[in-house]
């Protein structure tokens, strides 16, 4: 038996010089440590021996299964750490590779308009005010001459929330509560102005030229001596720096609820210069917005009297004038989010 275990000793020496992955170690583990092994045999062969016997070949095997199990654990050590570094090697984060280039372009066109609008009327004195899309009838369409059952209200139809509340149709919402507020400290030579803008909501079919959701900027300007010249002027003056220096404005009669007298207001064509073309349908010049004097009747709806105060109001389509600015031909385009179209602002604003 010692000499088995000797030779078994130098079996193991030659074998385990050739391990190089665990499955082979684990088969090394069964045949020098396992029950068929040498050392398990010694372990029987001890039942039956000499107490001397017992002694040496004990001694032996403890030596013997000492140094096994020390190279075992070497190995599996070894292999252990191995498959770690291959692992964090494939996880390793190569902080020298070029980041992801993200797309930089300028703002969206309708931005670029209002952004426009809004220095225009900041410039002129105009204060800038917020305005909720969720507005109630009393405000989008009673306190502005539009009570319940006016037949223009069909011009207007749109989302009902509820009975009481609707998505707004205009942003004139904002000029009733800016007039309601205005009500509660006017003096004598007390002047407000303001513009708002923001999503409006029509039940409309959509288009090429209509959608069912669109930008307005809203504005008024309500003070003692204000007249209609005061509103040609402003409009005017908005048309040629949106427009250039030789621009005109047009103004034909018309009809709101909440002014009088109304008026559609037309500039010069911005294709042909006036001259007549198939856009301006041959007369020079295109329909931009509408506006007029702030009606009396409304000025007594919001606690103001028309005696004292008169206003002017006009109501621009953001998506209009972008797509007379930038020649745009369907409002869709301004929806969609296509960054094709999107790029090609890249060089308007500032
Ligand atoms: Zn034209």
């Amino acid at each position: 038996m010692i000499n088995n275990l000797k030779a078994i000793e130098k079996e193991f020496e030659a074998k385990i010089k050739g391990v190089t992955d665990e499955k082979t170690l684990e088969q090394m583990k069964k045949e020098f440590l396992g029950k068929d092994s040498v050392i398990a045999q010694a372990g029987m062969h001890m039942k039956s021996a000499s107490v001397e016997e017992k002694k040496e070949i004990g001694k032996l095997s403890n030596i013997l299964k000492a140094k096994f199990m020390r190279h075992f654990d070497e190995l599996t050590h070894k292999f252990k750490t191995f498959e770690l570094n291959k692992r964090l090697e494939g996880e390793k984060i190569d902080l020298s590779i070029p980041g992801v280039k993200l797309d930089f372009y300028n703002k969206h066109p309708l931005n670029l308009v209002i952004d426009e609008i809004y220095t225009i009327f900041s410039e002129l004195g105009f204060d800038l005010v917020d305005g909720t899309e969720l507005e109630t009838d009393e405000y989008c369409f009673q306190k502005l001459n539009l009570p319940i059952g006016h037949p223009a209200r069909d011009m207007q139809d749109t989302f009902y929330i509820n009975e009481k509340l609707v998505l707004r149709t205009h942003c004139t919402n904002m000029t009733a509560r800016a007039l309601t507020e205005a009500a509660k400290n006017l003096t004598k030579n007390s002047y407000v102005s303001s513009v708002s803008y923001g999503n409006v909501y029509r039940r409309d079919d959509d288009d090429a030229t209509h959608s069912h959701q669109f930008m307005q900027i809203d504005g008024f300007a309500l003070g003692d001596k204000i007249s209609f010249a005061n509103l040609r002027w402003v409009l005017d003056y908005m048309c040629k720096r949106l427009f250039g220096e030789a621009t005109k404005i047009r103004m034909r009669p018309s009809y709101f609820p909440f002014t009088e007298p109304s008026v559609e207001v037309d500039i010069t064509c911005v294709t042909c210069k006036g001259a007549g073309c198939n856009i301006c349908k041959q007369t020079g010049f295109v329909e931009i917005l509408g506006a007029g004097m702030i009606s009396p009747k409304v000025l007594t709806l919001n606690n103001i009297d028309p005696e004292q105060k008169t206003g002017l109001a006009f109501g621009i389509g953001v998506e209009r004038i972008a797509m007379l600015k930038y020649g745009i031909k369907n409002i869709r385009d301004f929806y969609e989010n296509d960054v094709r179209f999107l790029k090609q602002f890249k060089f308007f604003g500032e």
